[in-house]
């Protein structure tokens, strides 16, 4: 057995087990040792059966000396008790609902029991105790006991895999490895920031002899994935460094023909951003550049601006959005922006075979994808928006020189080079936009690879949204308030967790929603519906309806969390709020308040409980992306990282967010590495290591 044997040799995993585990990705012994316990359960407190104390958490050792299961206990359920004798005394242990341990544990074995010692009728018992055969352990080599009498490891329980059934393969697994693990991390770090070297550290944070080292473990690894991000991030920045890119020159007059052409006024920063980009876009270095912005802020005219110059320059231009939906609302906001200046604009989304060109009069040129894939290549397409199908295989561009990413962070130097097949050897620069709020330091560290551009300002004329909690009480008020918004020519969204109702479940779907509304609440008003199982050309048309005022209320899944710009929609109601984080809740609300009326988010809360409705009232108070993210993240505490993950901050930097010391000193390192040796061609088992990290946290 080494580290890359596939579970499927180990004994002990079955067919299903098997299934469960490639669930988790994992799938070898490697994947297994590093699939780390979250917390742990203090069972090291071995006692003699006389000396326990009321609720103490324990483990003894003993002797069985009956055990039975009644089953008609209180309404079906079935209890098992079992007394346990050491040479001290006797105790009883009492289970609920696991009639099958009669079949595991039986009169004369001999066992440790450890749990909380409970006060009873008859003196006190051991509740629910977990427990462990001592006969069990023989083979076990030095540790002689997995479940029992030492700190045990708890795993997250998903796909129906249980703490005991992993510990039971994961230590067999420790015990034999041991000796052959090698460390990535070089000598030198291990020495000098006194980490747990990984023999010592792998054991550690799985069978921990103490909470300290269990920490001390911990510590390790968040060093190393650090170490990772930081050498990742680095590598590419002079991977990119040595690229060239096509040099684009700022075309001053058309730049300010398009700023005068605009109905509004751009404001200082979205000024300052666009300037920034076009620097960049004249040196003959790949632009490597984020542009983050709270919703509305309008990156979009920004990103505009720079494809047009571009443009005008010779070259070719991608712009990739996260959904159809968005995708086609930028071909259609670009063209607004860009009609009176030539330029032919292509639409691929994949899905669909509907494909268009440059518009004449009032009417999209429809041409077969295979036509459009021609003009791509040909460079007759100016400017290509579409969906992840743009990176797909058959595109090929003629030129293509900038590419932009809507609602997404950064992209890997392969990927971009995958992005150029045409002839030129150059890649092209990039530009990403996002609304996910990442604080400055942070991205500096963690996305070193990037050039920031921050939008901190929302255009002139904005109002605070009016945010409210609204009870089950006020909901009529509410309807009657929406009814109030349509009569006044204003839109709103509704937004619910689900498409269609599942099981008895108390939780809105948008089918069931929309009917209640459009046949009771708002008779009078215009209903539509949107989700992610209608077909791309129903979502269109949908879409194309709200747009053109020609609905009133839209009941939607989250299909519209991003980027959706209905400058008129003023209310935005959000059913099951309990059912979407904060930030995704954050994002809902930046679908309004997009215009210089007055707009309102309404949080319909039913069930929500008295920790979510602190995010709620976070929610209410605050309006600044940056603040909630923070805000949001004290709420959860450090540990619950999925709060993280909504927010755009890979978990493994959460974990240190608060020890940005540990952050440069991963990156002095990284750097003073990649100075001396920028291939890792002395770091062998490193560079593997980095290329597997990679791909596990999907870094690009
Ligand atoms: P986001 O940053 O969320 O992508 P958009 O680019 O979609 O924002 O812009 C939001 C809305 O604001 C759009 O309707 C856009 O036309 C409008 N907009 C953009 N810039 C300005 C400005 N300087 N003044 C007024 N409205 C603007
Ligand atoms: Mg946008």
């Amino acid at each position: 057995m080494d580290l890359a044997t596939p579970i499927q040799n180990l004994s002990g995993i079955g067919p299903v087990f098997q299934k469960k585990l490639k669930k988790l990705g994992i799938k070898t012994v490697d994947d297994l040792l590093f699939h780390f316990p979250h917390r742990y359960e203090d069972f090291s407190n071995v006692k003699k059966i006389s000396q326990l104390k009321i609720n103490e958490n324990c483990c003894i050792g003993g002797k069985i000396l009956g055990i039975e299961t009644s089953r008609t206990w209180k309404k079906g359920l079935s209890l098992t008790k079992a007394v346990a004798q050491d040479d001290t005394g006797a105790i009883e242990a009492v289970w609920f609902n696991q009639p099958y341990l009669t079949k595991v544990l039986k009169q004369g074995d001999l066992v440790y029991l450890a749990g909380k010692t409970t006060l009873g009728k008859h003196g006190f018992y051991l509740s629910n105790p977990a427990y462990e055969k001592s006969s069990d352990c023989a083979p076990r080599g030095s540790a002689h006991l997995t479940h029992m009498g030492r700190i045990v490891p708890v795993y997250p329980e998903t796909e129906g895999l249980s703490s005991r059934w992993l510990r039971n393969i994961i230590q067999p697994i420790l015990v034999n490895l041991k000796n052959d693990l090698r460390d990535p991390l070089p000598e030198k770090i291990i020495r000098e920031q006194n980490l747990l070297p990984i023999k010592e550290a792998v054991w550690q944070i799985h069978f921990p002899d103490s909470l300290a080292l269990a920490e001390r473990a911990k510590e390790r690894f968040s060093f190393e994935e650090l170490f990772f991000i930081e050498l990742w991030v680095l590598r590419e920045r002079m991977k990119l460094a040595e690229e060239k890119a096509p040099p684009i020159p700022i075309n001053i007059e058309l730049v300010k023909r398009l700023v005068e052409s605009l109905p509004f006024k751009l404001t200082d920063a979205q000024r300052k951003s666009a300037w920034a980009i076009l620097k960049d876009l004249e040196k003959p270095r790949p632009m490597n550049r984020l542009l983050e912005g709270e919703a509305g802020s309008g990156k979009t005219v920004v990103a505009t601006l720079a494809a047009l110059n571009a443009i005008k320059a010779g070259c070719q231009v991608a712009f990739m959005a996260p959904t159809e939906i968005l995708a086609k609302q930028h071909f259609k906001t670009i063209w607004e922006i860009v009609k009176n200046f030539k330029l032919n604009i292509g639409l691929l989304t994949g899905k669909e075979d509907k494909f268009y060109s440059k518009k004449l009069k009032n009417d999209w040129i429809e041409i077969s994808r295979q036509k459009l894939l021609e003009k791509t290549l040909s460079g007759e397409i100016n400017l290509l928006i579409g969906t992840h199908a743009l990176i797909q295989g058959e595109v090929k561009f003629g030129n293509l020189a900038l590419v932009i990413i809507d609602e997404q962070h950064r992209f890997g130097v392969e990927q971009r080079a995958r992005l150029v097949r045409g002839p030129t050897s150059n890649i092209p620069h990039f530009l990403s936009m996002t609304a996910t709020p990442i604080p400055r330091t942070l991205a500096m560290t963690i996305y070193g690879d990037l050039d920031l551009s921050v939008i901190d300002q929302l255009p002139k004329g904005r109002k605070k949204i009016i945010t409210a909690i609204v009870p089950p009480s006020e909901r009529k008020k509410t309807y009657d308030f929406i009814r109030k918004e349509v009569k006044n020519e204003r839109q709103a969204f509704v937004i619910c967790p689900r498409i269609e109702e599942e099981g008895k479940l108390e939780i809105r779907s948008v089918k069931a929603e929309y009917e209640k509304l459009s046949k009771q609440i708002f008779p009078d008003l215009r209903v539509a519906m949107l989700h992610g199982k209608m077909t791309g050309s129903e979502k269109e048309r949908t879409m194309r309806d709200f747009r053109n005022k020609k609905t009133d209320v839209l009941v939607s899944t989250s299909v519209v969390e991003v980027g959706v710009d209905i400058p008129n929609a003023t209310v935005m109601a959000i059913e099951g709020v309990d059912r979407f984080g904060l930030a995704q809740l954050h994002q809902f609300r930046g679908r309004v308040g997009r215009s210089e009326h007055q707009s309102y988010c309404f949080l319909f809360a039913d069930a929500a409980g008295i920790a979510y409705n602190r995010r709620l009232r976070a929610l209410v108070h605050c309006q600044n992306g940056f603040e909630l993210a923070e805000k949001d993240l004290a709420i959860r505490g450090p540990g619950d990282f999925t709060g993280a993950r909504q927010w755009g901050i890979p978990d493994l930097v959460m974990n240190s967010l608060g020890n940005i010391s540990l952050l440069e000193k991963t990156k002095e390192y990284a750097r003073e590495i990649l100075a001396k040796d920028p291939r890792l061609k002395a770091y062998p088992l490193l560079k593997e290591r980095l290329g597997q990290f990679r791909e596990k946290v999907h870094l690009e």
